[in-house]
């Protein structure tokens, strides 16, 4: 009964229409519980609705946020709702259900801005427009009064008083937000002078630090961090990445006498980097894994006879079911049977051999994998892997991990995206494991989403799978016939 009203609400929301604020040449003023708050990018006005960046509705309304780059999906959270909202689409997911938005979630120089009002409103606000002013009025729906803990007994955690504290005089700038833009950024924005030292790796895990010395936070800016019952900032802030192919999370905190905020990059591999400054704005790119010595490229093809070889992996096996499906079915079912039909296929050309990781459900070790294939000599690896992730995201992605693999993956996600027939997710780089310990061109596929109804249909359906495995022959024969 509390999801049907929750959805009458919802419905509620969606068709109540932000009040025309004409062509307004000054930005909306916002105001929570009756205090100014000036988010560090300018509120936007797309067809009657206002957009603001998200790290405003983290930093003002102390929610969570949560980026997922493979999808551009931000997540917004707070005790009691999940809202999941994707760049350029007009559709959220909030607790759940699919809800239309009148205004699409934009990257707008880098920054993710999103409807004010529908967000608010569903982080439990009231949110209210002035016409007269051009102003945006939010505020808190009332909490029932904290306990006081000195009640009790219990003595306040002295970490949890940190926050409270006014920015320390030996601080020259504050911090007003932390986020990653979605792609490749951190942007840091500030008030201030921020003179950052030069950002530093850390091996073993891969990191990157930066740090900003006489630097605090601004008080309101809470994003990320665990919150005490009086609302003030505890330990230290996290911005946690899902699957970007380089980043993990960003981890924040500040230290006091003297001032300074540190940065700390958690990387899934060494990236290279750059840090660029302006207009209040501190922007650390990862700009990709960098140049190594790799071992030379052994010629392709065997010299004397002409015959290439091929080795197929399919992903996951025996104890480890990789992804489950919309309906409950394993990815590693998928990856054998699509192996197999390739398998086949490529047995019926005389100047290839095929070598397989896995014939049946058994299980390889990922290095082992790459082993395999290395000691093979052979010319080329694909991987055959399905993707996962929420219900709603489909499509066809090739990964390659070393420049001299890039050629491989174009031509082989060409025929292999004609054979699945499902979005184009195009061909990107990532530091899997097989594809980066093997020492000849490889690729790894992930034929489409099983986690979404659509796609996993035609996933699992014999005809396009015979029609994928033609594809990913197809990029093989093109790909030798150049050499
Ligand atoms: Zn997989």
């Amino acid at each position: 009964m509390k999801k049907l009203v929750h959805l009458m609400l919802l419905v509620l929301f969606v068709v109540v229409l932000w009040p025309s604020q004409g062509h307004a040449a000054t930005a909306p003023k916002l105001f929570l519980d009756g205090k100014s708050i000036v988010p560090d990018v300018d509120p936007i006005i797309v067809k009657d609705y206002t957009l603001v960046p998200v790290s405003f509705i983290a930093t003002g309304l102390g929610s969570g946020i949560e980026y997922i780059a493979q999808t551009k999906t931000v997540t917004i959270h707070n005790s009691t709702t999940n809202i999941e909202l994707k760049i350029d689409s007009q559709t959220a997911v909030v607790d759940g259900q699919t809800v239309n938005l009148d205004a699409a979630v934009q990257l707008l120089k880098g920054r993710t801005m999103v409807p004010l009002r529908f967000v608010g409103e569903q982080l439990g606000l009231n949110v209210e427009w002035v016409q007269e002013t051009q102003s945006i009025y939010l505020t808190k729906k009332q909490a029932p009064p904290e306990e006081d803990p000195s009640q009790n007994g219990e003595q306040p955690d002295p970490l949890e008083t940190v926050g409270a504290r006014p920015v320390p005089a030996d601080a020259v700038g504050v911090v007003k937000g932390i986020e990653f833009d979605g792609t490749s950024a951190i942007i840091i924005s500030y008030d201030g002078e921020i003179s950052p030292n030069e950002a530093f790796t850390l091996q073993g895990p891969d990191r990157i630090v930066l740090d900003l010395p006489a630097v605090a936070f601004a008080p309101e800016f809470t994003s990320g961090f665990k919150l005490a019952s009086s609302g003030v900032r505890s330990g230290e802030g996290r911005l946690v990445v899902e699957g970007h192919p380089l980043l993990n999370q960003v981890r924040y905190n500040s230290t006091e006498a003297p001032s300074a905020v540190r940065l700390v990059l958690d990387l899934t591999q060494a990236s290279t980097y750059t840090v660029n400054q302006g207009n209040g704005v501190i922007r650390l790119d990862l700009t990709g894994i960098p140049e190594t010595d790799q071992p030379s490229q052994p010629p392709v093809g065997d010299k004397t006879n002409g015959v290439f070889r091929v080795v197929i992996d399919a992903g996951h096996g025996a104890h480890d079911p990789g992804a489950k499906s919309a309906s409950n079915r394993t990815e590693k079912e998928f990856n054998l049977g699509l192996a197999l039909k390739v398998q086949a296929l490529l047995k019926k050309e005389k100047n290839i051999e095929v070598y397989m990781t896995r014939e049946d459900d058994t299980f390889m070790e990922l290095s082992d994998r790459a082993k395999f294939a290395n000691d093979l000599k052979a010319d080329i690896f694909i991987s055959i892997h399905a993707n996962s992730f929420g219900t709603t995201a489909r499509g066809t992605e090739t990964y390659y991990n070393r420049d001299d693999s890039k050629g491989l993956a174009d031509i082989i996600h060409k025929h292999f995206l004609k054979g699945t027939g499902l979005p184009d997710r195009k061909v990107k780089k990532a530091g899997f494991v097989v594809i980066k310990q093997t020492t000849m061109p490889a690729v790894l596929l992930e034929a489409g989403f099983i986690t979404n109804k659509e796609d996993e249909k035609i996933l699992y359906d014999d005809a396009a799978q015979n029609r994928m495995a033609e594809g990913i022959v197809a990029g093989i024969k093109e790909y030798f016939n150049q050499k």
